[in-house]
């Protein structure tokens, strides 16, 4: 990140504010203010960032193994793919990633619990670089000891819920040791079906945190909401949001674009960002622009990654895939029955 940002700007950054450690991302025209500690964010827009250009994305998503240990239908990783990933490639990976100005990593797979010396490589990571490090997993490798270890070196962890996951108990140990921690969920028509009761257990066992993800895929049709149930999503979304009291967090994943009328949103629409504010890095040093982009361009050095991000973050490229955000219609139309047909 270059360091003349982080100077020409701290002058309007208020003095109760200064005790956070804020980390200066500028944008095209605009200054994002970061926080890792806190996950706080704070965007400048005014004459003083008029000149600004954007120098990396802000988040790398990185499949460190391919490795899991469930068998989920509507996984989306290509089984194929090798792991190449070895502790000592990421950590360096990572701290070019920090050096080239990248606020956030984001560690996918497959199960990134199942990545030799995890807990080691979390702590140094964050002792290393400036990095907010977060991690997606099925939850069923975590333990206390493992949380305690980890306190205070990452952002969030990400706990999917799955039918043969046994989430609830997970929900429970995260909230025990007072982990910070939200929950992604794949929002099908059964979950739909379900989604008020389930939302209700959510907030009981204690999570603050919910992302409703829509699912990914040209291979099942029935896992997409059709539009009158994404209609009903909506409904929900509006709803709970009108009811939610403060320190819960309810969150959409960016694929469903503007597909949901009415809900409210923090920045008003917009662009995914993939391939631009985020790059997805696969397990086998493959970059795309998200992770459900099919094949990626294979890289060796970092120089070649950032090559690739400068020459393609324009170009918005779409997920040839049922649910992405930047197909017509999401890639989804609606058959005389009402069902979703793919049309990607
Ligand atoms: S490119 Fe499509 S699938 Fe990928 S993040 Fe953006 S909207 Fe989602």
């Amino acid at each position: 990140m270059p360091d003349d940002h982080v100077a020409a700007f701290a002058p309007y950054v208020p003095p109760p504010l200064r005790a956070l450690s804020w980390r200066a991302h500028p944008l095209d025209g605009k200054l994002l203010l970061f926080e890792r500690d806190s996950g706080l964010n704070m965007l400048l827009e005014g004459e003083e960032t008029a000149q600004l250009q954007r120098v990396a994305p802000r988040t790398l998503l990185i499949a460190v193994t391919n490795a899991c240990d469930l068998h989920c239908p509507f996984c989306y990783r290509d089984r194929r793919s090798r792991s190449l990933w070895r502790y000592d490639s990421l950590l360096q990976f990572c701290q070019d990633a920090d050096h080239w100005g990248v606020l956030e990593v984001a560690f996918g797979g497959g199960e990134p619990m199942l990545f030799p010396r995890w807990e080691t490589f979390i702590r140094e990571l964050y002792s290393s670089t400036r990095l907010a490090i977060n991690f997606t997993t099925n939850g069923t490798h975590l333990s206390e000891a493992f949380l305690h270890a980890i306190a205070g070196c990452y952002g969030q962890i990400r706990l999917s819920l799955y039918e043969d996951n046994a989430w609830e108990q997970t929900v429970a140990l995260l909230v025990h040791v007072n982990a910070r921690f939200g929950v992604n969920w794949l929002i099908t028509p059964g979950e739909l079906s379900r989604i008020e009761t389930k939302f209700r257990r959510l907030l009981q066992l204690g999570v603050r945190d919910v992302l409703l993800l829509g699912y990914k895929g040209s291979d099942e049709p029935e896992l997409h909401l059709n539009p009158v149930e994404r209609q009903k999503l909506a409904a929900f979304v509006r709803d709970a949001y009108a009811r939610l009291g403060q320190g819960v967090t309810l969150k959409l994943d960016v694929c469903w674009g503007d597909s949901l009328y009415g809900v409210p949103t923090l920045f008003g629409g917009g662009d995914c960002g993939g391939g631009d504010d985020f790059l997805s890095i696969t397990s086998d040093r493959r970059v795309k622009p998200c992770s459900f982009h099919g094949g990626g361009i294979p890289f060796e050095t970092f120089d070649e990654l950032r090559a690739y991000w400068q020459q393609r973050r324009a170009l918005r490229e779409a997920a040839r895939v049922g649910g992405c955000a930047r197909l017509p219609g999401r890639g989804l139309a609606a058959t005389e029955e009402g069902q979703v047909r793919l049309c990607v």
